[in-house]
């Protein structure tokens, strides 16, 4: 699944190479993966204009005149900027031209999916999680994630997750937030101290800055997701002392984490095989 910083990367990307452009031609090889909130099909794009693109919960947006193409990638799924005659890969599942360039969304998994709707129906989309704050901005503070976190009852990872609550983190960085925190996955947000609470915000927005620069620096077509810097997540040993990363389900996901920099033996942990929860 993409994340934040591999969301702001592609939408800026896609900003430079189509914004004002017009639709000249549509192609859908995976029907699955579209959804219409409007009568009609992808041809219903065709002569408008491409006003923004953006970034919505884990959705990509594209803005045209008076309708929006929403795309949650899921799992698997990608864009990439063609010429319109470059051979289509196999997991292409939909096209819209735009004069000389080619926006294709590939998508191995068939998971991901686009809506068509109405400009703001945000209602006809399932799953757009709003509400979130965004982690990148001026209004995620140490006093507001502090105030979240206080009401939860839950794991801490489960809450990094929530989407409804922060705007976001996926698998990949939850897992090096809490490293940088040096949090273990399973303690709960109720048992975390103010001052566990302020390193992990203050974790959050380090990790997330540093890799939206990484992920720029690095400029590789937007296809690519740039992985291989994190620390933890889907890593043998940990860099910073060098024991052996282990994993732990948390609600049905693995979790990665150090279990010497981010001891089980904290103040704060409760082990939750014990509570019966
Ligand atoms: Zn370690």
């Amino acid at each position: 699944m993409p994340e934040l910083p591999d969301l702001i990367y592609v939408v800026g990307k896609l900003r430079e190479g189509l914004l004002g452009r017009h639709v000249s031609a549509e192609r859908v090889k995976e029907p699955v993966v579209l959804r219409f909130a409007v009568r009609g099909n992808l041809s219903l794009l065709l002569g408008r204009s491409l006003a923004e693109i953006f970034r919505k919960s884990h959705f990509v947006v594209f803005r045209f005149e008076g309708l929006d193409l929403a795309v949650n990638p899921m799992l698997a799924g990608r864009f990439r900027l063609s010429a319109p005659g470059d051979k289509d890969e196999g997991t292409l599942a939909f096209a819209l031209g735009f004069g000389d360039v080619e926006l294709r969304y590939l998508d191995d998994k068939v998971m991901g999916k686009a809506y068509l709707i109405a400009t703001d129906d945000w209602k006809a989309v399932p799953g757009m999680q709003t509400g979130g704050v965004d982690l990148l901005s001026s209004e995620f503070t140490r006093e507001r994630f502090v105030s979240l976190l206080r009401h939860r009852r839950d794991q801490v990872r489960v809450f990094l997750l929530d989407k409804k609550a922060l705007d976001s983190l996926g698998n990949a960085y939850a897992d090096e937030v809490l490293f940088e925190a040096g949090i273990h996955p399973k303690t709960f947000c109720r048992s975390l101290s103010h001052d566990d609470a302020v390193r992990l915000h203050d974790a959050i927005v380090k990790v997330m800055t540093e890799a939206v620069g990484e992920v720029a620096r690095r400029e590789e077509p937007i296809d690519v997701k740039v992985r291989d810097f994190l620390k933890v997540r889907r890593k043998e040993i940990c860099p910073r002392c060098g024991t052996k990363i282990r994993t732990a389900g948390v609600r049905g996901m693995d979790a990665y984490f150090c279990p010497r920099c981010q001891p089980t033996t904290r103040a704060g942990f409760v082990d939750w095989t014990r509570t019966g929860k």
